[in-house]
């Protein structure tokens, strides 16, 4: 994953290409959202909310030509 530093990625959660980011569950996630993610409990109804974003956002691609 070296290179192409400068390539922007759409991030599903906040709907915005950011430049850098991590990948969870092979989608990448803008480093705010990782951010606000990491702040938030897993208790919290918000970290479910990521969670099942992220799976559902897998399931799609997996049906998508991915
Ligand atoms: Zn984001």
């Amino acid at each position: 994953m070296k290179g192409h530093m400068s390539t922007f990625k759409h991030c599903p959660i906040c709907n915005e290409e950011k430049p850098e980011g991590i990948t969870i569950y092979n989608t990448f996630i803008c480093l705010d959202c990782e951010k606000d993610m990491i702040q938030t409990e897993p208790s919290e109804v918000k970290y479910q909310y990521y969670i099942e974003k992220l799976k559902v956002i897998n399931q799609k691609s997996h049906i998508s030509s991915y």
